[in-house]
């Protein structure tokens, strides 16, 4: 049997970033997925998953968990990447309007 776990901690992308909210899961001590939210906004900022370890839901399930334990949000939809936007309408949940003024609001 191998171990399935999921953690939660803070973490910094990179030295430039502010620190984040990170799920982590984990088989058997390999990370196989993170899913990072932002403290202030909830904005889920990014989702990792090595190429070997996708389309086993566990995007989603960090995504599950995480929305368990606080509020979490989309990226704006035109903000995100082809991946973020199939992650985030396979798991659905709300997402954030963009707040920073580039995109017309009638987009969806
Ligand atoms: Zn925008």
């Amino acid at each position: 049997m191998s171990e399935r776990q999921i953690t939660r901690d803070m973490h910094r992308p990179s030295e430039q970033d502010e620190p984040m909210h990170r799920w982590s899961m984990t088989i058997d001590g390999e990370t196989v997925s993170e899913l990072w939210v932002a403290t202030d906004t909830g904005e889920i900022m990014q989702v990792e998953t090595p190429r070997e370890h996708q389309r086993q839901g566990y995007a989603a399930a960090l995504y599950r968990q995480a929305a368990t334990e606080i509020t979490i949000y989309h990226a704006p939809a035109s903000h995100r990447t082809p991946e973020g936007d199939r992650f985030a309408r396979s798991v659905g949940g709300d997402a954030l309007p963009c707040r920073y003024g580039c995109c017309t609001d009638d987009e969806e």
